[in-house]
């Protein structure tokens, strides 16, 4: 809009520049936080705006209001979310991915199986070191589901080599349906991960995610809801009561109980540290204990 045609007058011309300059502003982050969000590639865009905390007792909510302060990131310390499947571990990085886009920092958010994937295929085309050099550049890497799929050794050493080049250089955020003491199952070696866990945990917060999986609680609610439903809306029927005068059971109302992750009992983290601590991981680390 022309000065000549805007509603402000000549006295208020330097006002009017002022509210222009930050107006442009204001656009000039909104566009940059768009692209931060489009750079890091989230396979879906979730907020805590929608995190139902009260849902998942075990995490430590407190520390997730701290972490979406962004110094972790500044200081680059890493964070390590564990837990069962469905108990909001993706949910809690892509909040924090996107609490980080919107505080300015650059972030990469892939899946541990795609990341040792695209390592290996930019191994094989000999670009390995443009990638690395890549993934370095970010702020933030977010590594999600590190323990479905286990890793041949070239590929583990490759993710190994990743956290190592990114330690104290570059904060990184892990989520893991696997304890500590469980990871080298998926590394294929003791040595490796020992080395592993003692520069991701040097620096680190960790979310303890305990709970029973959203899902699994989401899906037995609509189920209960549903059978109730039915139960209203259904008049009692002969078929259903037998002749000694008992109702036959239903089998779809039924409570669902079964238990997916077969996970919910294991050990508490104390423990995984304490394994990790043992002489079978030389040089393993004195944990920050502290931010858990
Ligand atoms: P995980 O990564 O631990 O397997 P997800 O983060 O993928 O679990 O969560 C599974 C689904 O449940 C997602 O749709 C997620 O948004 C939702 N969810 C999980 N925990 C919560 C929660 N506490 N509040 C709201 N939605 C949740
Ligand atoms: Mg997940």
């Amino acid at each position: 809009m022309s000065v000549r045609r805007s509603p402000w007058n000549r006295a208020d011309y330097p006002r009017y520049l002022l509210r222009r300059c930050e107006l442009e502003r204001v656009d000039r982050e909104r566009r940059n936080v768009e692209r931060r969000i489009r750079l890091a590639h989230f396979p879906q865009t979730k907020s805590f705006d929608t995190f139902d905390f009260a849902a998942q007792p075990s995490l430590n909510k407190a520390l997730v209001l701290e972490l979406m302060r962004c110094e972790w990131i500044e200081k680059r310390q890493n964070c390590i979310a564990l837990g069962p499947s469905g108990t909001g571990k993706t949910h809690t990085a892509l909040g924090l991915g996107l609490a980080a886009c919107q505080k300015g920092y650059s972030v990469a958010f892939t899946t541990a199986a795609a990341l040792v994937h695209e390592l290996m295929e930019a191994r094989d085309e000999r670009r390995l070191r443009a990638l690395q050099k890549h993934l370095n550049t970010v702020k933030l890497l977010i590594v999600d589901e590190l323990g479905y799929v286990p890793f041949t050794a070239v590929g583990s050493e490759l993710l190994f080599e990743v956290f190592s080049q990114r330690y104290e250089r570059g904060a990184a955020l892990v989520t893991s349906n696997l304890p500590f003491d469980e990871w080298s199952s998926i590394f294929g070696s003791e040595r490796l991960t020992g080395a592993l866990l003692d520069r991701l945990t040097h620096h680190v917060h960790i979310l303890e995610m305990n709970g029973e999986s959203y899902r699994l609680a989401t899906s037995k609610k609509a189920q209960r809801r549903s059978a109730q439903g039915n139960a209203k809306r259904r008049r009692p029927r002969h078929r259903n009561i037998n002749r000694h005068g008992s109702t036959k059971i239903n089998r779809a109302s039924q409570p669902f109980t079964l238990n997916p992750t077969g996970i919910l009992s294991r050990r508490p983290l104390a423990h995984f540290f304490s394994a990790i601590d043992t002489p079978s991981t030389p040089g393993a680390p004195a944990l920050a204990r502290a931010s858990a």
